[in-house]
């Protein structure tokens, strides 16, 4: 298995970003997380950087498709990694986001069919879709 720091460093540079260490170890937060990572969870397990570091830190994986945001409607915003169909130019998500209304783990899962949606006379490129329920441990 090919370690996960040079994982991700190969991740960044495909971006053309540079694999600084404060970027591999964000990356390896929230590819260890078992769930999306809540922001605040984020910020307890990278405490030793300042707010602007992580603020950036973040918002340069995010534009460049390496992490997306998983839920946006709750109070607090959950990030996840992305798949390799993921550019610098465009997020593209074939799959839901599922929040849980009793632990309020949000997590990124795969559907049993594709989502298609078609909009008359428009290009539809990124579909985000946000499914809550309760989850299998939960029931
Ligand atoms: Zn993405
Ligand atoms: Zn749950
Ligand atoms: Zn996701």
């Amino acid at each position: 298995m090919m370690d996960m720091e040079t994982k991700f460093a190969g991740l960044l540079r495909d971006r053309n970003l540079k694999a600084t260490p404060k970027r591999l170890e964000l990356l390896s937060v929230v590819a260890n997380y078992h769930t999306a990572i809540p922001y605040s969870e984020l910020q307890k397990e990278l405490h030793h950087f300042d707010r602007v570091t992580l603020y950036r830190t973040i918002n340069a994986l995010l534009d460049s498709g390496i992490i997306h945001k998983a839920s946006v409607s709750s109070d607090e915003v959950y990030y996840a990694m992305c798949k390799e169909y993921c550019t610098s130019e465009c997020h593209n998500h074939k799959h839901v986001h599922f929040k849980c209304l009793e632990c309020l783990e949000v997590s990124c899962v795969d559907v049993t069919n594709p989502i298609q949606i078609q909009i008359p006379n428009t290009i539809v490129k990124q579909v985000e879709i946000e499914v809550s329920g309760v989850c299998s441990k939960c029931i």
